[in-house]
Formats: structure tokens, C-alpha cells, sequence
């Protein structure tokens, strides 16, 4: 008899069966507790897979070595950007060198990173994580649309809406953060534009917006490679530049000053003019208060020789109350001021330096106002008491521009324009070099100008005339080297008058 056997049904091959789970299970697991941790553990699984498929970020896993590989699907979810990213070269060995910090501190490190992608800048953070079982998680965030909305937020707080420039307030902790810190060659411009108002009210205010946004363009053409340029004022505008020499600086405002004249040539409904000092900090500790104070000094130094600026009328009411007592015409400051610069250039003074000589030029006799008109219209020779008080206008122009902001720059120069280069002349006795430069050229172009004038008590000489006279005073009254400088340049002077 054959005995047939018949094998028993044969089960299904499930996860569940050969776990030991279900009726189907080839081998009942009689371990309810490692059971119930096996279902736990599915579903923890479950959890991860779907929260890795619904986050946005892009997951890499790396060995302690920085053999980086994607985690889970995600090559799949975003492989154009995770190959992008993996296929970096230069943004892989940056992240090398953070799993290595994180390998070595275990803790977690964050990493900003960008990367260009269709001529666009992408904008990363990557947060890197190492696990008990020594695995570094390596989570990427796209943080461009956050990143770029921020530098839009960020500009609405710190730029101009009419010019784009910076504002006051970001240039006002831009100094603040430089202030008492060790800096190198820092340098602090101020402008500001001449005679605005004039331009608001005669032209209207959109012309006056035009005046601004059409210098704050020059500005902007001429500095911003080199520095930081904010609209301080209304009509102010400051630079902040670093790690620059002082003659860089000029040349860079010499170059503005062209672009402005080259502007005004260009176009007739608008003109612009612009006035501008600077400070220089060359190294040490800087104190930003005293850079300002000293550019906006210097700023308004220059301000005062515009003639479109409003300041410029206080020179102008002055000059007349000078030419009415008849101490100095508008004529003979003039030809000194453009003298004095022409000596001034070629020694390379700065812009400062210059502006302080044509104002020197036009003031040096302001003390004589203090002077009673019997000594200085007196037609015949000074007693010795007469000419003592008569010295005592040197002082007096010095007190007198003290009084004055704009004019309190050239006070010490006012009060050393009579001293002589070998100590004879008055009040302080002061010797060679111990005299101010721009007391030493004004005293060549002062002496010139007289000469080759008429003055009512005698006729003017003639050009080689007063040139031999100067001669004659080089190394007693005049600077030598300036006497030779000042022969050098005179026929060119001459050519211009
Ligand atoms: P100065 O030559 O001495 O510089 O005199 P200014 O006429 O330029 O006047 P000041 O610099 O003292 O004052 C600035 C003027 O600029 C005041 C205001 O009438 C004008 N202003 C300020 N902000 C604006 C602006 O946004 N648009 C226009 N159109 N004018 C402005
Ligand atoms: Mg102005």
C-alpha cells in the first residue's frame, strides 16, 4: 500500500512569516516582547521613510572619513540639486573640513555655502551632525528666497530710496564700529552741493531732486569701488574708505571734479556744484568724532570759495567791507589766490592745503579793520608807535577768525602771514621752516601782486622787475626754494593773465 502522503499546504512567503508574525508564520515566535519591539520598529521605519520623502531638504551621510553618499531616496526626490552639490569639488572639500571638526567636537556645526546655477546664486545651509554610531548627517536647507528677501529687508533699512545710496543711520554705525578700533589709512570724505536751496526755489524741487541724484551718480561712479558712499544729509553725502593713501584720495577727487565739470558741460537744465573736505586717519587707534569734525571743517573751508554756495556770500559781504576801507580789492585776492594755487599744485599741497591758501589770500588782512584809518591811510612815513599798532593787525585778524567757524582754520595762518625767513618779521619772530607753508607762498604772491600794481603812491613795476626784487629777498624775506619754484612758474602765470 502506498502510503500517500500529502504535503500540507505550503505558506505564503511574507516579511511577516519569516519574522515570525501571523498565522502564516513558519516558525511561531513565542517572544511577544521582541514581537512587539520588531513592530516598533517597522513602524519607526515607516516614519523616517516618509518624513524623509515630505522634507525639503537634501540629506547626505558621511563616514568619519567624508565619504559622502545621499541618505535614503533622496537622489531620487532631487538628484539635479544633490548632484550639483556632490559634484562640486570646491563645495565638497569645504564640507570635509567641517565633518572633520564635527568628527573631532561632536558637536553640530551649521555651514553657509552658496553655489551658481543657471547664472543665478543659490544660497545654502548645511547642518552637519555626527550619531552615536559614528555616521555624519549632513542636512541641506535652499535658503535663497530667505537670504535674498533678508538683503531686501536689509536695504530698506540702510539705503536711500532716491539715490540708493547707503543712509545716515547705516553710515553713522558703520563709524561707530570703527570708532576707538586700530585702523590703517582710514579716510573720511564729506560733500555736500552748493547752493540748493537756490536750485529748490528757482527751478522747483524736482530739479533739485534731479541736482542730487545726478551727483550722487558721480559720487557713486567715482567711489564705490573704493569705499562705502551714504547721502548723510539731505544734500550731504560721506565715504568711508579704507586702506588707502592719502594721494590716492586726492587723485580720486580731482577725478570727481573732472566728472562734474565734464556733467555741467553736457547738459544745460541742471548744474551741479559740489563742495568737499576729507580727514585721514594714517594708523593707531581712530576716533571717528574727531575724522567728522575735521572733514566737515575742511569741507566748509572749500564750501566758502564756491561761488554758487550760499556761504560763499559771507565771503563776498566781507570782501566788500575789505574793498571799502580799501585794505585789499576782490582783483588782488583773486590774482593772489590763483598764484598761491599754482605754486601749491605744483608742490603737490592737498586739496585742503590749497583751499586754505586762497582763503589766506583773501583774508590775511581781515585785522585791519582794527586799525584806525589815520595809521593806515596815513600818505607819509609810520612813527615807531604808529607802526606798532599797526602790527597789531596780524592779532587782531586772528581773533577776528576765531569768531568765525568757516574762517577759524587760517586763524594761526592770518596771525604768521608777516614773518620772515630769517626771523625779522613780526609778531612772533618765527624762523625758515618754523613759518606755515601758506604763509611762506603768500608772502612771495602778496609781494608780487603789489609790485606790479599801481598803488596810489606809486606806479607798478614791471614784471621782471618785481621778479628781480623777489630775488633779492630770497633767503632774507622768502623762502629760497620757493623763490626758485616761484621764477619757474611765473612765465606760465603770466601767459594765463
Ligand atoms: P550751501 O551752498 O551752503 O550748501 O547751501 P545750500 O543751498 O546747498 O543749502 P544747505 O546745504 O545748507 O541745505 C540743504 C538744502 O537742500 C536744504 C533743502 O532745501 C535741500 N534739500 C534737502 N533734501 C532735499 C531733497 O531730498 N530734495 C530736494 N530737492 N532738496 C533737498
Ligand atoms: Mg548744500
Amino acid at each position: 500500500m502506498t502510503e500517500s502522503y500529502k504535503s500540507k499546504p505550503k505558506k505564503a512567503v511574507t516579511r511577516e512569516s519569516i519574522i515570525g508574525l501571523g498565522e502564516d508564520s513558519f516558525k511561531k515566535n513565542y517572544y511577544s516582547e521582541l514581537q512587539n519591539k520588531l513592530v516598533d520598529l517597522e513602524h519607526s521605519n515607516g516614519r523616517t521613510k516618509a518624513l524623509i520623502a515630505t522634507i525639503p531638504d537634501i540629506l547626505l551621510i558621511s563616514d568619519v572619513s567624508g565619504n559622502i553618499a545621499p541618505f535614503g531616496d533622496t537622489f531620487k526626490n532631487d538628484n539635479s540639486l544633490v548632484f550639483k552639490i556632490t559634484a562640486n569639488q570646491t563645495l565638497i572639500n569645504d564640507l570635509h573640513s567641517v565633518i572633520s571638526q564635527v568628527v573631532e567636537t561632536r558637536c553640530l556645526i551649521t555651514h553657509h555655502f552658496k553655489m551658481i546655477d543657471d547664472e543665478k546664486i543659490h544660497y545654502f545651509e548645511a547642518r552637519v551632525h555626527i550619531s552615536e554610531f559614528d555616521e555624519v548627517l549632513i542636512i541641506i536647507r535652499d535658503m535663497t528666497e530667505q537670504t535674498l528677501l533678508e538683503t531686501q529687508l536689509r536695504n530698506f533699512a540702510d539705503k536711500d530710496s532716491l539715490t540708493d545710496l547707503y543712509n545716515r543711520r547705516f553710515f553713522e554705525s558703520f563709524l561707530q564700529d570703527l570708532n576707538h578700533q586700530h585702523a590703517e589709512n582710514l579716510t573720511l570724505i564729506l560733500m555736500d552741493i552748493d547752493g540748493l536751496k537756490l536750485v529748490n526755489d528757482t527751478l522747483g524741487h524736482l530739479a533739485g531732486d534731479q541736482v542730487i541724484a545726478a551727483t550722487s551718480q558721480l559720487i557713486k561712479e567715482n567711489f564705490q569701488a573704493l569705499g562705502t558712499v551714504s547721502r548723510v544729509g539731505g544734500d550731504e553725502f560721506g565715504v568711508i574708505i579704507l586702506n588707502q593713501h592719502p594721494a590716492t584720495i586726492e587723485l580720486m577727487l580731482e577725478r570727481l571734479s573732472t566728472a562734474v565739470k565734464v556733467f555741467n558741460t553736457s547738459t544745460d537744465t541742471i548744474s551741479i556744484s559740489l563742495s568737499f573736505g576729507y580727514s585721514h586717519h594714517k594708523n593707531g587707534v581712530a576716533n571717528t568724532d574727531w575724522l567728522f569734525q575735521e572733514a566737515d571743517n575742511n569741507m566748509y573751508q572749500n564750501k566758502l570759495l564756491k561761488e554758487s554756495s550760499t556761504r560763499n556770500n559771507l565771503v563776498k559781504t566781507l570782501m566788500k567791507a575789505l574793498e571799502v576801507k580799501d585794505y585789499i580789492t576782490e582783483g588782488h585776492a583773486n590774482r593772489m589766490g590763483n598764484l598761491a594755487t599754482m605754486i601749491g599744485q605744483c608742490l603737490h599741497l592737498t586739496q585742503n592745503r590749497i583751499d586754505r591758501l586762497q582763503l589766506l589770500s583773501k583774508f590775511h588782512d581781515i585785522g585791519k579793520v582794527g586799525i584806525p584809518d589815520s595809521i593806515l591811510k596815513k600818505p607819509t612815513r609810520l612813527t615807531l608807535e604808529e607802526w606798532n599798532v599797526m602790527k597789531t593787525h596780524c592779532s587782531i585778524g586772528e581773533r577776528i577768525a576765531n569768531e568765525s567757524s568757516e574762517l577759524k582754520e587760517i586763524s594761526h595762518l592770518i596771525l604768521k602771514h608777516q614773518e620772515r625767513w630769517d626771523g625779522s618779521g613780526y609778531p612772533l619772530g618765527l624762523v625758515g621752516k618754523e613759518i606755515p607753508i601758506e604763509c611762506r607762498i603768500l608772502s612771495i604772491v602778496d609781494a608780487f601782486d603789489a609790485m606790479t600794481n599801481n598803488r596810489p603812491y606809486r606806479e607798478a613795476l614791471s614784471i621782471s622787475m618785481a621778479v628781480q626784487e623777489i630775488i633779492e629777498g630770497s633767503g632774507t624775506q622768502f623762502d629760497p626754494e620757493l623763490v626758485d619754484l616761484f621764477k619757474q612758474i611765473i612765465p606760465e602765470y603770466v601767459n594765463e593773465l
